[in-house]
């Protein structure tokens, strides 16, 4: 399906570049508008996440479809959580929200379609669900996931490391006075985002990691759905910092690598240190990774293939760093690594959006949901792509 660039001549870093296409805004049919209920699909983790907008909603929740059956009888915000199969007769022609990570809405649509439902009409994601209807009818910018990159130093060196760590020409951690900017022309401009990544590297090398959890859990808290610290596990984090993962609620993501590379000593004894401190978490084993390709074997694509690819892989890992906001955090890391230059269409100074201006603030919501030149030589993680790779291998 994509085309493969193993056998072809790799382009000089120089010449790593791309163009940029559209914005996936403007998919919701024009009866979202006005709409005064609305049906959740999923009380899970992606949920729990998006109620602090939900309550910025005012939409009324008559029920909330699930299909783990471990949930049925709870409820999600005072709305009881049924079965596909119960709810179907009530329905009514409401809206879906289908609020779940991107593997799942995937299984979720799929179904969805089944029962004779359409996409975008009759239901939708829950990031497409902020970026629009939220727009259309709060007038708030809203945005899914953003990632930030507080260190390029890690602790391995994964040979298909998606950030591409082991070939970034220089490795760093980024100075949280520099960052903080970042964060508050963020805000300034922006009304919530749902997922916020501190992510590295190995986040737990940065020294000022407590300064960053400190300050986004006293100054934007209200703004994020969640707050997520991403580890590989293999570096012990201090009392301090596991308090102050605990005292802003955030959420600790475990990338155990452990069948791989030996510290599983060290992977105990962090997941009993976050059990002892009661830190929500999830200990990830077992991911599946495909190759990426950069920087040693760039995809190539034909126009088909490349418009497959960009409907496949969204990923929306939004970036912020230095001042800017990226469509994608692998292509920030992409440039970072010394080895690709961006478009200027791939980001935008968020400096040089006036803050009042509530419709030149919406570019970065379009940004969002748009693309990258990147993309065009990524291998991405979008069903595409099957060139699945050895994960965590390390290079020697
Ligand atoms: S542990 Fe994560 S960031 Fe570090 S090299 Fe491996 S994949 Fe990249
Ligand atoms: S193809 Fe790569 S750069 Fe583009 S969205 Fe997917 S992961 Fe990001």
């Amino acid at each position: 399906m994509s085309g493969r660039a193993w056998e072809r001549v790799r382009p000089a870093d120089s010449e790593m570049t791309g163009e940029m296409t559209g914005t996936d805004l403007g998919k919701l049919t024009e009866d979202w508008k006005g709409i005064e209920s609305i049906v959740p699909h999923g009380a899970g983790i992606v949920g729990r996440i998006c109620r602090a907008l939900f309550k910025k909603a005012d939409l009324e929740i008559p029920f909330v479809i699930d299909r783990d059956e471990n949930k049925h009888g709870t409820a999600w915000m005072g709305a009881p959580v049924i079965p596909f199969e119960q709810a179907k007769a009530q329905i009514g022609g409401r809206k879906i929200v289908v609020m779940a990570g991107h593997d799942a809405y995937g299984k979720i649509s799929s179904f969805l379609d089944g029962q004779g439902l359409v996409e975008f009409k009759d239901y939708c994601n829950v990031g497409q669900f902020m970026s629009e209807w939220f727009w259309d009818a709060k007038r708030m910018n809203c945005v899914f996931h953003v990632d930030m990159t507080i260190t390029t130093r890690c602790t391995l060196r994964c040979r298909h490391c998606n950030l591409f760590i082991p070939y970034h020409k220089e490795n760093a951690d980024f100075a949280f006075d520099d960052l903080k900017e970042s964060i508050d022309l963020f805000f300034d401009r922006i009304d919530f985002v749902a997922y916020f990544g501190l992510i590295g590297g190995e986040t737990f090398l940065h020294p000022e990691l407590g300064k960053y959890i400190t300050y986004l859990g006293e100054n934007y808290g209200d703004k994020i759905g969640r707050i997520t610290v991403v580890t590989n596990g293999t570096v012990r984090p201090s009392e301090t910092l596991l308090k102050a993962i605990k005292k802003y609620d955030m959420y600790l993501s475990i990338s155990d690598y452990t069948d791989v590379v030996p510290y599983k000593d060290k992977m105990d004894f962090l997941i009993d240190m976050v059990k002892e401190y009661d830190i929500d978490y999830a200990r990830n084993d077992h991911i599946v990774w495909t190759d990426f390709g950069f920087p040693e074997r760039p995809y190539e694509r034909t126009p088909e293939e490349l418009e497959y690819h960009l409907a496949s892989c969204r990923p929306n890992w939004n970036a912020l760093h230095g001042g800017r906001f990226y469509y994608c955090n692998v292509s920030w890391c992409a440039q970072q690594s010394g080895r690709y230059k961006l478009q200027p269409q791939d980001y935008i100074d968020l400096g040089e959006v006036d803050p009042a201006d509530r419709e030149a603030c919406r570019e970065i919501v379009r940004l969002s949901r748009g693309t990258s030149s990147f993309c065009k030589i990524c291998g991405g993680c979008g069903k595409d792509n099957t060139d699945y790779v050895k994960t965590a291998e390390q290079i020697a």
